[in-house]
């Protein structure tokens, strides 16, 4: 389809993946007390579907999805759970097919930024807890199904993976991790987290590098969009289950039906990356193998020394953080932020304070710098940390991406 948006069809056949276990442990109840009956009032249809807890090898049949079946798949949890339904969705030898389907978010975890930003696209007032949990309802009864892009994501001896929401180093990765064991107090973890981090803050030596956004009306080029390639659809599994403690292990359980007509498509002329086999999802056009030099035509950041380094695609990074007031959910850009090191503990401080009505940009802070990007790459100097895509832990050491302009499709109302 060409068409910037559309509408779910009616009737439409709904699967509503519910995380028991997400955020305070209460989607079940929010899913009983709000979310069954506005969908039943709104005369649709669903399968619930309650998630079991995550296996490094998901038992046989488990998640086994033949999505022809479905016209929308949405999730009840945090953004992790949509995080490995996307990755599932790109690992499918149909991937193309897969991720074409209309995806949906119902806050119902700890984080829950991607339904944060759809609230906030839809030009409502900041709300949160239950109150976002019915104004995403509402959204999703509308039906409104729009592009939203997707990143890939390239470290050193691990799969590509596919984000929908950011890329962390620093403080926020930090906090994010360091804060999932405050997760019975909700969305506040991240407030709580960021007190406790602030005590010891600390410098983040590395390089980062990145490839600027073409300016506003000089054709941002579309890196990729899905085409309507029809492709067999074998009953495959729909759930990428990567394991927090061992991102390296994750099992490509999905990714190889031999019975498959899927041809990998590339793109002549795409530079191979040596160390990904990208054996499903869209080919990168941007990115040169990470033990490469940088292309040419790349900025080279100055400073090395860093307090946080964030990449955002989509405008909250939290429930109530809007960090990047200017993403929009298929702009084809990634949102770069970087503190430099050298920042106090109370600009700091007040920088997140800001960020809260996304007023941070605007405090002229001589630390944080703010630019648009299609590519990065960072290489951190120290042999430890974290580095998280949208919230989960991924492999540590040099790691690049690029934006994949509209790839997926989002209901957002
Ligand atoms: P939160 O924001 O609360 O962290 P997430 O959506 O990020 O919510 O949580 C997703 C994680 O929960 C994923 O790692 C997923 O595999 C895991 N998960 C899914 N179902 C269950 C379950 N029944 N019990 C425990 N963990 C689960
Ligand atoms: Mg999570």
């Amino acid at each position: 389809d060409g068409l910037f948006m559309n509408m779910l069809s009616r009737p439409c056949r709904m699967m509503l993946l519910v995380n028991p276990q997400s955020g305070k442990g209460q989607a079940l109840t929010l899913y009983n007390n709000h979310i069954q009956r506005m969908l039943n009032e709104a005369g649709i249809p669903h399968t619930l579907v309650i998630t079991e807890l995550a296996e490094p090898r998901p038992r046989a049949g488990e998640g086994e999805t033949d999505l022809s079946q479905w016209d929308a798949l949405v999730i009840m949890s945090g953004d992790g759970l949509l995080f490995e339904v996307i990755n599932g969705l790109l690992e499918r030898p149909d991937w193309e097919e897969a991720i074409r389907i209309p995806l949906g978010i119902l806050p119902g975890g700890s984080g829950n930024a991607l339904a944060a930003s759809i609230h906030h696209y839809a030009g409502a007032s900041p709300v949160s807890s239950e109150e976002l949990l019915i104004s995403c309802g509402f959204l999703l009864c509308k039906g409104l199904v729009s592009h939203m892009d997707l990143v890939s994501i390239h470290v050193s001896s691990s799969p590509r993976l596919f984000s929908f929401l950011s890329l962390a180093w620093g403080f926020v990765a930090d906090v994010d991790i360091e804060s999932e064991k405050y997760r019975h107090v909700g969305a506040a973890r991240f407030t709580v987290g960021t007190l406790v981090r602030l005590a010891s803050l600390r410098v983040y030596k590395g390089k980062l590098a990145y490839l600027p956004a073409a300016e506003e009306g000089l054709g941002n080029k579309v890196t990729q969009q899905c085409s309507n390639q029809a492709s067999s659809q074998g009953p495959v599994s729909l759930l990428r289950r990567p394991s927090r403690d061992s991102p390296c292990q994750n099992t490509f359980h999905n990714s190889c039906h031999s019975n498959n007509s899927f041809k990998v498509r590339r793109t002549e002329g795409t530079p191979s990356l040596s160390a990904t086999k990208a054996l499903t999802g869209p080919p990168n056009t941007l990115l040169l193998p990470l033990d490469q030099p940088l292309p040419s035509d790349w900025v080279v950041v100055q400073e090395e020394d860093f307090v946080l380094v964030l990449a955002m695609y989509q405008s909250h990074l939290a429930e109530d953080l809007l960090a990047a007031p200017d993403a929009t959910l298929d702009d084809g850009v990634i949102h770069l932020f970087y503190v430099r090191a050298g920042i106090s503990r109370t600009s700091l401080l007040k920088l997140f304070l800001a960020m809260e009505k996304g007023a941070h940009l605007a405090t002229n802070c001589q630390h944080l710098v703010h630019t648009k990007v299609r590519a990065l790459r960072l290489e951190p100097h120290s042999p430890k940390g974290i580095i998280t895509v949208d919230g989960e832990v991924v492999e540590y050491g040099p790691v690049q991406a690029e934006v994949h302009r509209g790839l997926a499709r989002l209901i957002t109302g």
